[in-house]
Formats: C-alpha cells, structure tokens, sequence
C-alpha cells in the first residue's frame, strides 16, 4: 500500500553527536479524518507540530507538542462546538543498529530511524486520539436539555415545567373534590 508521510523529518540535518539539536516546526494535514466517539478533527484540518529533536546516545529524541482543532458534540446539550487539541509527543527514536536484542517483547514500542528519517505520523494521530475526551462538554457547566421536553438550558435557564404541572394536578385535584 502506497503510504504518503505527512510528519517525516529528515535526519541529515541532525550532527549525530549527543546534544546536537534541530528545532521541528511543522503545520500539515491528514487527508482522513480522526475519529473518536463524540469528536473528530475533519480530514485536512491542519496540525501544527512544534518541538525540537536532540541526538542521544543510541537515536533521537523527539519532545514537541502537537496543536489542532477538532469538532465535538457536547455530551449533555448535543450542540456541536470547536474544541482545540494540544497533545505532546515525547519519544525516543533508535538508530536500527542500536535497537535493544535482548527484549523482543517490547519490540512494539521501540520507534525506529528508518531510512534516516523520524516519521512521526502515527505518533502525531496517537498524540490527537488520547486528548480527545470521551465526554465533551461545550462548556464546564453545561446545564444540558431539559430531560421533559428537550430544550437547551444554556439558552433557557429560567425554562421549568413545574408550575404548569402542578396547575394541572391542582385542577384534577379539585375536580376530585366537587365530584
Ligand atoms: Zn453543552
Ligand atoms: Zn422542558
């Protein structure tokens, strides 16, 4: 399957010396949208990654944080409303050569330099994915709907059914009484 890189640094750039640093400024998009429950950051939406990879001993270290906007749908009100995203990335990449043997376990975790290149797309999705909460609220105190008749309570706060309730079982009340 052709895989095109959205997030791929170069490392030609980075002196393999411990401490050498080259600073990651990037804002690019997902064809595909991102998805989970309630929100979703729209295909092409653009994702700003910004952060700086340093030399290590054995790779890279990449420590950068990844901004963009998503759609949500409030939990209690069901209004849709724009919820920006701020994630950060912290990981250690390894020069292929350099990759731990004796645990092939945690083969699953190790991100490799391949082709001399960071490529951070599945890091950058992953980032997105875990700050997307799994109950949006438009606001902290979202009042929600009215659970009799579905209103917005943000837009009514004063909205209350109780008096026209009462007023009706006052007047069956009273027709029991005169019957
Ligand atoms: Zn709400
Ligand atoms: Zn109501």
């Amino acid at each position: 399957m052709f895989h095109q890189d959205h997030f791929a640094w170069p490392l030609t750039r980075l002196r393999r010396t411990a401490g050498a640093q080259l600073a990651i400024d990037q804002t690019d998009a997902f064809p595909e949208p991102i998805n989970a429950g309630l929100v979703t950051l729209a295909g092409d939406s653009p994702i700003q990654l910004v952060g700086m990879m340093t030399s290590v001993g054995e790779g890279v270290l990449v420590d950068a944080s990844v901004e963009a906007t998503a759609q949500a749908q409030c939990s209690r009100c069901l209004t849709s409303f724009e919820l920006p995203l701020a994630a950060s990335i912290q990981e250690l990449f390894v020069y292929p050569e350099r990759r731990p043997l004796e645990d092939s376990d945690s083969d699953e975790d190790i991100n490799l330099i391949e082709g001399d290149q960071l490529r951070l797309d599945d890091l950058v999705r992953d980032a997105i994915v875990l700050e997307m909460p799994l109950i949006p609220l438009c606001r902290p105190d979202c009042a929600g709907l009215c659970p009799i008749c579905g209103v917005n309570l943000n837009d009514h706060p004063d909205h209350q059914h109780s008096d026209t309730v009462d007023a009706r079982w006052l007047g069956l009340a009273q027709w029991g009484k005169l019957s």
